[in-house]
């Protein structure tokens, strides 16, 4: 079964493709937006390894010539430096104006390669593959590319929408299960910010997902897509509903921040973490009904994700370092923090006027 999910943002419109087995028929999507037969695909190490030659192989097929341009996974290779080697590969390759890139791996090889494409030239256009989990539910939708700064994560980017999106769920069989997990925490966030159905339908079918059941992956990635995209294109420039998106991101990324970006915490780990905080908050302001905290955390720790800081390894700051991190995000304005907070599963609302003090004491118990 094949399922599409259109796109549409600003002035361009395009298709999110979900399916088994996609990659090894990737030809026929791609070749129709080539101009002559040549394609430059970005990837990392462990998908080159993993898929590279299939992705080979089905362009092969249409009698597209391929180079491969294979850096190195991880955070670590959304730097500047990683930027301009890929440009030069691009540039050596003999990609021009009209040609089209392929980005072909999770977040971070999206991430670069998109905004290599946004750059190069002006601008050329590229086609995402998606590999990880949660680059299928989130990365890919809503034309966000960029890389990091000694100053901080994404400071450096451009906003550049893919032709179109390839979406392989086979490719999830050999992602690492912490990993597939992570991912799973932003799906799992969908449903609790804007729909208590999808939620319920993850809490019955998450062992399926996460087992690889094909049916089941195809539906949670097209209901996280299509939340998704609706979100980003009600609100493009990003003054109001998008910030729903950050539920679990304001506590997820003070974590993270803590922990210095490391293998200690992955980003949906943190999310994981921070959406059982910012409902565990919600229930303490009396928005929410007693017991919601409970039933989004039992979800989550059924998928293997930690729901609470003390799962960490090694040391966290102290609470109070914590806020401060929070007050630094570009989210905080006078004693007063944003967060996404919640009235129920599936009705989240932008809190702008959160009390530090009342954080700090939330966390001073809760942690
Ligand atoms: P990632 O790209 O680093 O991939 C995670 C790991 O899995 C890497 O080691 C990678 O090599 C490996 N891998 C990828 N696909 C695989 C496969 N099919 N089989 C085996 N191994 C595979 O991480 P990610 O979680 O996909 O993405 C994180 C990045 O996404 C962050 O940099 C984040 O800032 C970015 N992001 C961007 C947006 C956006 O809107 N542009 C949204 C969310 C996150
Ligand atoms: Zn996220």
């Amino acid at each position: 079964r094949r399922e599409t999910v259109p796109v549409s943002l600003g002035d361009r419109s395009y298709d999110i493709h979900i399916g088994e087995g996609l990659l090894a028929r990737a030809g026929e999507v791609v070749a129709p937006f080539l101009k002559r037969p040549l394609t430059a695909i970005v990837t990392d190490q462990n998908v080159a390894a993993a898929h590279l030659a299939t992705l080979e192989r089905a362009l092969a097929a249409k009698g597209i010539r391929s180079t491969a341009i294979v850096m190195p996974p991880g955070e670590k290779t959304k730097s500047y430096q990683h930027l301009a080697e890929l440009c030069d590969k691009l540039l050596a390759a003999g990609i021009e104006r009209r040609d089209r890139i392929i980005a072909f791996g999770g977040g971070v090889i999206g991430d670069l390669a998109g905004f290599a494409a946004a750059i190069l030239r002006r601008g050329v256009d590229f086609i995402q593959i998606p590999t990880t989990l949660l680059s299928q539910v989130d990365s890919s939708v809503g034309g966000k590319t960029g890389i990091n700064s000694p100053y901080g994560k994404n400071l450096i980017g451009a906003f550049h929408q893919p032709l179109a999106v390839i979406t392989d769920i086979a490719l999830l069989d050999t992602l690492p299960k912490r990993e597939l997990a992570a991912g799973y925490a932003e799906v799992a966030k969908y449903g609790l910010l804007g729909d208590a159905d999808f939620f319920e339908w993850l809490e019955g079918a998450a062992p399926a997902i996460m087992r690889g059941d094909s049916q089941a992956r195809i539906h949670a990635i097209r209901k996280s897509c299509e939340a998704k995209a609706q979100i980003v294109a009600e609100d493009e420039h990003e003054t109001g509903v998008r910030a729903l998106l950050n539920l679990g991101h304001t506590f997820g990324h003070a974590l993270e921040s803590a922990t210095g970006y490391s293998q200690r915490l992955l980003h949906g780990e943190g999310v994981s973490i921070g959406m059982v905080q910012a409902f565990r908050f919600s229930e303490r302001q009396k928005l929410c009904p007693p017991g919601t905290a409970d039933r989004v955390a039992r979800h989550l720790k059924s998928v293997g994700l930690p729901i609470h800081a003390s799962q960490i390894p090694g040391e966290l700051p102290p609470p109070a370092t914590l806020v401060e991190i929070m007050r630094q995000d570009k989210k905080a304005q006078g004693g007063k923090l944003t967060f996404i907070l919640a009235r129920d599963i599936g009705e989240a609302f932008i809190a702008r006027d959160v009390n530090e003090h009342d954080v700090l004491n939330f966390l001073t118990e809760d942690l």
